[in-house]
């Protein structure tokens, strides 16, 4: 469901997770991911740390955490 629509589904972070999405699963879960289209339009790459984002097709997206609402987020 996130591949075929990302920013529908995902909740764009603010702050220091500028450029990451959330998509709750279950309510009790998230997943955070990352989509590659919205961090090169932002022009954060340094900030959410997608260093390989000059290999990806703007579509990728990639997945970088998974859990508990209260703990997916680092710290
Ligand atoms: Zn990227």
């Amino acid at each position: 469901m996130i591949c075929e629509s990302p920013v529908t589904l995902g909740e764009p972070l603010k702050g220091s997770f500028s450029g990451f999405y959330s998509c709750p699963v279950k309510r009790k879960f998230q997943i955070i991911f990352l989509y590659c289209a919205t961090c090169r339009k932002k022009g954060d790459d340094a900030i959410v740390l997608c260093a390989d984002c000059p290999d990806c097709l703007d579509d990728t997206i990639k997945f970088v955490a998974l859990g508990p609402h209260d703990k997916a987020y680092w710290g």
